[in-house]
């Protein structure tokens, strides 16, 4: 059984442990654990077992061939302090890497009927975001008005979206788009239901059009006009939000779907409200406590693929949960956890 270094870095990080925490934790020298990471010196085959236990992953996994990438694209929540430690967001992209591979793998032998795709957009081609975000509306078939079910259209479309809870609300998404399988959107699944429509559509967006390309400075604002123009197409939204204020916000969220926020920025945006008007209905929900919690929230978007292949495997192709831990290099607690994971109602009983 020969180590892959690059394997044992990733599945290190994804606990979220140093070098050192692991020496401590499998009573292995760090100088030992360093050169196997360094590929100098492959770590003692006995020792494997432990090492794999400790990192909650299959020995087997440790031996995959894949190659490491790093981030698609992130979106931050507070984009003025990306205070985010290194070590945090090394855990969050290795967790993505590693749910990526096992993507991969649980789609081997599973047909994905899609007659959808996720188009690749040139922005210097269509000049503007909003553009492109009127040509994805075209291609998806998307009827005129709100957008329905965002995650579903997505799947449909050959994307997969998983929530995870990323134990930061600094980061609201990953997405990463890799040769030969569809995009993978990671969700923060502390997003309120609204906000995550939101942060989906903006995910969509880098990866309609900037995933690939060298950074841009432009990205960000980019993606999010695209955001708005997907959820909210100026010509269709415009005569909603004439003379809005927060009270009519809260009376168009429950139809386009969209934080009240979101609307109000919109307005802002489409000229029709000042700037200085937009500040002053922001500051009046901030006051009101709407930034952190909205009023009427929507129901939340679930999304189906990866709970799908799982259930694919187990039930249809009669694989053991213990088989499938192998397959994915999972242990069979954290599989269980996933096919039926703990109800949210539960967690917050129980932490009362
Ligand atoms: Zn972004």
């Amino acid at each position: 059984m020969t180590i892959n270094p690059r394997m044992l870095i990733l599945a290190r990080e994804a606990q979220g442990l140093t070098q050192q925490d692991l020496a401590k934790a499998t009573g292995l020298a760090q100088s030992t654990l360093s050169k196997a990471e360094n590929g100098l010196r492959p770590l003692p085959e006995a020792d494997v077992p432990q090492v794999a236990k400790v990192l909650k992953v299959t020995p087997d996994l440790l031996t995959w061939q894949e190659e490491v990438y790093g981030f698609g694209s992130a979106s931050f929540f507070h984009r003025k302090q990306q205070s985010l430690s290194q070590r945090t967001l090394r855990k969050i992209q290795a967790r993505v890497n590693l749910l990526r591979m096992r993507l991969v793998r649980l789609s081997d032998g599973i047909a994905v009927d899609t007659s959808l795709t996720i188009p690749r957009i040139d922005i210097e081609d269509v000049e503007t975001a909003a553009e492109a975000a009127r040509r994805v509306r075209a291609a998806w078939r998307l009827p005129m008005g709100p957008v329905p079910n965002l995650v579903n259209i997505v799947e449909a479309a050959g994307g997969t979206v998983v929530l995870r809870d990323f134990e930061t609300h600094r980061i609201n998404a990953i997405s990463v788009w890799h040769p030969g399988s569809g995009p993978l959107f990671v969700l923060n699944s502390e997003l309120s239901p609204e906000r995550q429509r939101f942060v989906l559509a903006h995910e969509i967006g880098h990866m309609v059009m900037h995933e690939g390309e060298p950074p841009r400075d432009t990205a960000e604002k980019e993606a999010d006009s695209f955001a708005e123009e997907l959820l909210m197409p100026a010509a269709e939204i415009s005569k909603d939000l004439g003379g809005i204020d927060v009270r009519k916000a809260a009376a168009l969220k429950p139809y386009w779907r969209v934080p009240m926020q979101s609307l109000i920025i919109r307005a802002e945006h489409l000229g029709i409200i000042s700037t200085a008007r937009s500040r002053s209905l922001h500051a009046y929900m901030n006051k009101a406590g709407y930034l952190t919690s909205e009023p009427a929230p929507l129901q939340r978007e679930e999304p189906q693929v990866y709970k799908e292949m799982l259930r694919i495997h187990v039930e249809e192709h009669d694989y053991l949960v213990r088989e499938l831990a192998q397959v994915i290099g999972m242990t069979e607690d954290d599989l269980a956890d996933e096919i039926s994971p703990p109800s949210r109602r539960g967690l917050r009983l129980v932490r009362g």
